[in-house]
C-alpha cells in the first residue's frame, strides 16, 4: 500500500471526510483492521481564503508546495489538494515534487464519463465555476460543462464560505441548491459535479433529478485505487 499525501485544511470540514473515506474504501478493498497509511497537512485556511480574495495565487501555491514538500518528506508517495478551489496553483504544487499529484478533475472527469454524462453541471466556489483551470480540465477531457447564472454563482458560493466551510449545514441553502441543480437539468445537465468538497455535506442524490458527482469521495477512492495499484 502506497502512502497518501493530504494537502487539507481547505476547509477541515471536508478533509475529515477525506480522511474517513480513504479509511472505509481502504478497509472495503482490504478487509479486516486495514486502514489507509497516509499524511496530512492542514493549513490554517484563514491565511488561504484571504490570499483567495486578494488574487494573492503564487503566495497561495507556495504556501500549499511547501506543504506538499512537507508531506514527500514525511513519505507520502502521492499528493492530493483536497479542495478544488486551490487547484488553481495545482502547477505549483506539481513543480515542488517528484511524487505524482492526483489532480481533483481528472478523478471527477473518468467518474462522469464512466457514468455516461457528457453534458454535465458545475456547482463550486466563483472561482471554480467562473475560471478556466477547472472547467478547461474537464472539457479537455471531453465534457461539455455548464455553469449556474451569475445570481445563482455567487449565492453557491456565499453558502460554501459563511455556512458549510463552518460547519453550518442549514435546510433553506439545501433547498436553494436544489432549485440550482433543477435549473442546470433544464438548460440541459445530465449530471450535476459537486465540484467543493463541502457541497457532499449538503447535498446528496437525493436531493437532484440526475447523477450527483461527489468530488471529495471521488478524489478519496481515486486515491485509494491508485495506492493499491499493482
Ligand atoms: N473546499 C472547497 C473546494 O473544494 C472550497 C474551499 C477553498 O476555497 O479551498 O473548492
Amino acid at each position: 500500500m502506497r502512502t497518501i499525501g493530504l494537502i487539507g485544511g481547505m476547509s477541515w470540514e471536508s478533509t475529515a471526510e477525506y480522511y474517513r473515506l480513504l479509511n472505509e474504501f481502504t478497509r472495503d478493498r482490504l478487509g479486516g483492521l486495514h486502514s489507509a497509511r497516509c499524511v496530512l497537512y492542514s493549513v490554517d485556511f484563514a491565511e488561504v481564503e484571504r490570499l483567495q480574495v486578494q488574487g494573492r495565487w503564487r503566495e497561495a501555491g507556495e504556501l500549499l508546495a511547501a506543504a506538499a514538500r512537507s508531506l514527500e518528506a514525511a513519505g507520502a508517495e502521492m499528493v492530493l489538494i483536497c479542495t478544488n478551489t486551490m487547484h488553481i496553483v495545482a502547477g505549483q504544487v506539481e513543480a515542488a515534487v517528484s511524487v505524482p499529484l492526483l489532480h481533483l478533475a481528472d478523478a471527477t472527469a473518468a467518474a462522469v464519463r464512466a457514468a455516461g454524462v457528457r453534458r454535465v453541471g458545475l456547482l463550486g466556489t466563483a472561482f471554480t465555476m467562473e475560471q478556466d483551470f477547472y472547467r478547461g480540465r474537464l472539457a479537455d477531457a471531453g465534457l461539455d460543462v455548464r455553469v449556474p447564472d451569475p445570481g445563482a454563482r455567487a449565492l453557491v458560493h456565499r453558502v460554501i464560505y459563511e455556512e458549510l466551510c463552518l460547519g453550518v449545514v442549514r435546510e433553506e441553502s439545501r433547498l436553494a441548491y436544489q432549485q440550482v441543480i433543477r435549473d442546470l437539468v433544464t438548460a440541459g445537465a445530465e449530471g450535476v459535479i459537486l465540484g467543493c468538497t463541502e457541497i457532499e455535506l449538503l447535498i446528496g442524490a437525493q436531493d437532484s433529478p440526475v447523477p450527483v458527482f461527489p468530488t471529495a469521495r471521488l478524489h478519496a477512492e481515486a486515491a485509494v485505487r491508485a495506492a493499491l495499484a499493482g
